[in-house]
C-alpha cells in the first residue's frame, strides 16, 4: 500500500517515496481513500456564500484524521515524504503544519532524522519480536513447575480396606450404630 489518494491530482513527475518509513499496511477503510476530496483542501475555496468554507472543510479533514486507526504513521510518512504530501491534510496536519514539524525534528535529531527514526522503528520492531520468540529462563521454568505442584489434583477415591478412616466417617458410623441400638434402624 502506498500514501498515494485516489481522486488527488498526482505530481506531473514521478517522486519515489522514502522507502526507510514506509506507508503504514492496513486493511481498515481510510477516509482519505473513501473521501480524498475531502482532504484536499486548497481545492477548497471561500465563497461569498460560505466565507469560512476552507475553515470548516480543515476541521471535518483534520476530524477524520483523528479518528484514523494509522494516524501516527501517517503523520511519520507524511513527514518523511514532503515531495509527496505538498499539499492536503495529512495525519491531521496541513502543509504549513508538516513544514513546522519538520523543521523541529531536523533541531532535534539532525539533518537525516528520517534515518534515525527509521532505526528506532527497527530497534522497537526487533524488540518486539525478540519478546515474542525468547525462550524462558530456568528461573521461569521453575518457577512454572512449582506452580503446578501447587495446584490441587482431584484425590483419588477412598479406598477403605487400605487407607485409615476419617473422622466424618467414624461420625457417620457412630450414629448408624446408635439407631441400630435403639431400635430405629431395621
Ligand atoms: S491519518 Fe488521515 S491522511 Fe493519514 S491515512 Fe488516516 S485518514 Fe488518511
Amino acid at each position: 500500500m502506498s500514501g498515494n489518494r485516489t481522486g488527488v491530482p498526482q505530481p506531473p513527475t514521478f517522486i519515489a517515496a522514502d522507502d526507510r518509513i514506509p506507508f503504514p499496511d492496513t486493511d481498515q477503510v481510510l477516509r482519505c481513500r473513501t473521501s480524498p476530496d475531502l482532504f484536499a483542501i486548497e481545492d477548497i475555496h471561500n465563497t461569498d456564500k460560505d466565507p469560512r468554507a476552507r475553515e470548516k472543510a480543515l476541521v471535518k479533514a483534520k476530524h477524520a484524521c483523528s479518528g484514523c486507526p494509522i494516524v501516527k504513521d501517517c503523520l511519520k510518512w507524511a513527514l518523511a515524504n514532503p515531495g509527496l504530501t505538498k499539499t492536503g491534510v495529512w495525519a491531521a496536519t496541513t502543509k504549513r503544519d508538516r513544514t513546522q514539524l519538520r523543521k523541529q525534528l531536523v533541531a532535534r535529531l539532525g539533518e537525516d532524522w528520517v534515518g534515525v527514526v527509521a532505526e528506532q522503528d527497527r530497534l522497537q520492531r526487533e524488540r518486539a519480536r525478540a519478546a515474542r520468540v525468547v525462550p524462558p529462563t530456568v528461573r521461569e521454568l521453575a518457577l512454572a513447575r512449582l506452580e503446578l505442584e501447587a495446584i490441587p489434583t482431584r484425590p483419588a477415591p477412598y479406598n477403605r480396606w487400605k487407607e485409615p478412616i476419617t473422622p466424618a466417617q467414624a461420625a457417620s458410623n457412630l450414629r448408624v450404630l446408635a439407631l441400630v441400638a435403639s431400635g430405629k434402624a431395621a
